[in-house]
This record gives C-alpha cells, structure tokens and sequence, in this order.
C-alpha cells in the first residue's frame, strides 16, 4: 500500500470507513465514474469488521433469492478478482453445507436454498440416508436426516481484498488517508458540504458512512437514527492432529453446527470455528478481544460432539470480531439524512461476501445508474419506520 497523503482540501465524494465495504465502494467509483474521490479510514485498511472476516463466500440463503443473486455476482467477482482489479486474493474453494433433520426450520431452510440455487443452476446436491455418512465421514450425523451442500462455495481473506480494492483504486486516480478520523460534518440549509476531521476539513458534495459497527453514531450527527447493534464473536483456530490431517486432507466443509456456530477449514491448514450471531452486544470500541474460556469450552465440546476425531485437536489461535446487526439481518444500502449523504452498514455477519455487489450497487447509487443488480428499496432505511423490526425475524444466513 502506497503511503498516507496529507488530507486534500476537497474532493468530490468522502468515503468513510476502510473495510471491504467503504474499499468495494471507492474501487467502483473510481473506475466507474469520473468524480474525484477520497476515502478517510482512522486505523489501516481492513482494521475493522473485515479483518476478523472468516470471508466466508457462498450462494444458499435459504428462499432469499435476492442475497443468493447478489452472492453470485460477487462471487463471480472474486474468481476474477486478480484480472479485474489487479491484485491477488487468498482464495480456497469449500463446499458449504447444511445439515437437518426432517421438517424442522433448518430441513424448511436447507431445501427452500437448494430449490433456488437448482433453479439458478448454481451447483447444489442434496445427500441423503447412506450418502450422507458417505460424503461427510468426519461428521457424526445421527441427528440429522439430509444436507444440502452449496457446492462451489469459497473462503477467502478480508483484509487482502479491502487492501486490493484499495491499490486499485489509488492507481487509478482515488486517495485513500489513513489514520485520520472523521468527527463530523458541515451542511448548508439541506446538503452535504464538508467533512470535519481530526487532521482538518475537507469540502466535498457526497459522503458515504460506511464505517462499519461505527456507522450509527457518525449518522447521529446528522440525526440519523440507523438501528444497527454491535456483537461480539469469538473465533478460534483448531489444529487436528497428524492423523487427522492424513485421513482428511480436505479437513472440513464449510457448515452451521446446532448451538449457532459454524466451522471452516483454514489456509494455514487449521479449522476455524466460530459463533455466529452471539447475542453478545458489545461498543466497537471496548469489547474483551479475547474469546472466554466458557466459550472456548462450550465450542470445543460441540466441536468434539459433531466431529468426535477433533476432540484432541489443539488450539492455534483464538481472537474476536464485531458483527453490526440490523434488526432484521438485512443490509441498510440507503440515500438518507442531507442531500449528498449515503449509508451502507449493517451487514449482519455475511457482508463480506456481497462486497463487490454492494460496491457496484452504492456506486451506481450515487452516480445515478441504473445498475440492475437489485432493487435498492428491499434495503432502505425507512423500513424500520414503522415497527422498527424491518422485515421481521432475523434469519441465520
Ligand atoms: C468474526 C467474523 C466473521 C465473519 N465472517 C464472515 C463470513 O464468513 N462471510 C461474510 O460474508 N461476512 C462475514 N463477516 C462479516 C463481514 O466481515 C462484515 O460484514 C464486513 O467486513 C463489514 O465490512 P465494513 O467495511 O462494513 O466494516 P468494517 O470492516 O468494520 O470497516 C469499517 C471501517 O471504518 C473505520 N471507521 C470507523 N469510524 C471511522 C471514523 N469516524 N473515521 C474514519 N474511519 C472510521 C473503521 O476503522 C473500520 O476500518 C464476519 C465478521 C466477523 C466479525
């Protein structure tokens, strides 16, 4: 990465925020449109939500259809990644599965995912009886009665690919500062006309919040209320044992466990297992960084339960990272508060993934383009204004 510039004076667009996302948005822009833009990060690239990724990239979504499209675009994205933007990515491809019993919310689930991604062509096997054992020898499946397997599913690496986003964007024109923090905003009667900073004010027309679990209180300071509630989850890196690895060179897929956790095969050959939407709220910036032992108990046990070879397995690493949830799971991709401001936060835990699409999209957005991908009004901000619960329910993507 090319070193810090000094804060211009002006630009056209300010992008706030250095992870995958506010990256995905400033990648877009810059080889999209011809405006000047300038992303202000407070940390380094990828020093937020995106560098704790396990940058998980999968289609099934269950009845969704509007992710599972989104998913294939991005993923096909990332596939390319290297050709379109220019930079290399950490990419291991790993079917991801989900497990079920006969008509429980996961079986409703499972084949709601299996029927849309059937419909979309995207390679998908239902295993069933005898096939399962057989495809999925290091589970202990008892429990469960069939899998639906997202076959061409991938992991990758956050902070690489906000970092390539990122080089390409500074090589084609944008300027991306860091370790400056924004502090707020300066308005006339209804539009954006500034940024204010730790490191001075910078005039701009539009700025994009796209900081993460940081999100709310930025748009605080321009009265907007954004229901987004940061959670803390913990992660840990297994390493099987020799034996294992032998048996299993593939280690694992990538699937959901029963208590909420799901588990992935890693690049540095180890097993990450992690929990997904904890429950455990959290500030973004006084959070314990170190998983609990409890924790690390509990995910072991389930660990041994469902893949009884990985009891003795030992622990290479262990950290924490910060969802930022809506109330209903879904992303907020909105133009809200004064003219020029646009937000995109709140992706619940599976943003990674939709990154280049909701780059594309915001861009699109704010230059004005039609960019066919989605429509942007399933993600608005208003539609908390009622009940504040957005679609309802929130849905373990
Ligand atoms: C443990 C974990 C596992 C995950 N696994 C997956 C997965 O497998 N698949 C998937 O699709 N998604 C996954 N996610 C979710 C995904 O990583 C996030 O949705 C995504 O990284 C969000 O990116 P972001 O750019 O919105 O936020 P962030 O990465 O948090 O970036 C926001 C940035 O804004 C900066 N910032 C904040 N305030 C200011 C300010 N005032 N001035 C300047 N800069 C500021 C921060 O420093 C930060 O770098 C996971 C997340 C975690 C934590």
């Amino acid at each position: 990465m090319e070193g810090t510039p000094p804060l211009p004076e002006e630009t056209d667009i300010v992008i706030i925020g250095g992870g995958v996302i506010g990256a995905s948005i400033a990648y877009f822009l810059v080889t999209e449109s011809d405006r000047d833009v300038t992303l202000i990060e407070k940390n380094a690239i990828g020093s937020g939500s995106t560098g704790d990724s396990s940058a998980i990239i999968r289609h099934h979504y269950g009845e969704k259809e509007i992710y599972t499209e989104l998913a294939e675009w991005s993923h096909r994205f990332y596939q390319e990644f290297e050709d379109q933007v220019g930079e290399p990515i950490a990419y291991n491809d790993n079917p991801r599965v989900t497990f079920a019993e006969d008509e429980s919310a996961d079986a409703e689930y499972a084949e709601a995912g299996y029927d849309v991604l059937t419909d979309r062509e995207i390679p998908v096997t239902r295993y069933d009886g005898e096939e399962l054992d057989e495809a999925f020898p290091m589970f202990n499946l008892e429990t469960f009665d069939f899998a639906v397997s997202d076959d061409t599913a991938a992991y990758s690496d956050g902070t690489d690919v906000a970092a390539g986003f990122v080089r390409a964007a500074q090589q084609r024109g944008g300027t991306v500062v860091t370790g400056t923090t924004v502090e707020g905003f300066e308005t006339d009667s209804e539009s954006i006309t500034a940024v204010q900073t730790d490191d001075g004010v910078i005039s701009c027309e539009n700025v994009v919040l796209a900081a993460g679990p940081w999100t709310p209180a930025l748009g605080e300071k321009l009265g907007l209320d954004i229901p987004v509630t940061p959670s803390r989850e913990q992660v840990i890196l297994l390493e099987p044992t020799e034996e294992y690895e032998k048996k299993y060179p593939d280690l694992v897929p990538t699937a959901g466990l029963p208590n909420g956790c799901y588990i992935r095969s890693e690049f540095s050959e180890g097993i990450l297992i992690a929990t997904h939407h904890s429950g455990d709220q959290c500030h973004p910036d006084h959070y314990d960084k170190q998983p609990d032992e409890e924790m690390l108990l509990e995910l072991h046990e389930t660990v041994s339960e469902h893949i009884p070879e990985l009891s003795d397995a030992g622990i290479q690493g262990k950290y924490t990272g910060v969802y930022s949830n809506t109330p209903d799971h879904d992303f907020i991709l909105d133009q809200c508060g004064p003219d020029g401001c646009y937000i995109a936060c709140g992706f619940s835990g599976h943003g990674f993934k939709q990154a280049p699409a909701v780059g594309k999209m915001m861009a699109d957005l704010i230059t004005g383009q039609e960019s066919g991908l989605a429509d942007l009004e399933f993600f608005s901000l208003s539609r908390f204004e009622d009940s504040g619960e957005g679609h309802g329910g929130g849905i373990e993507y």
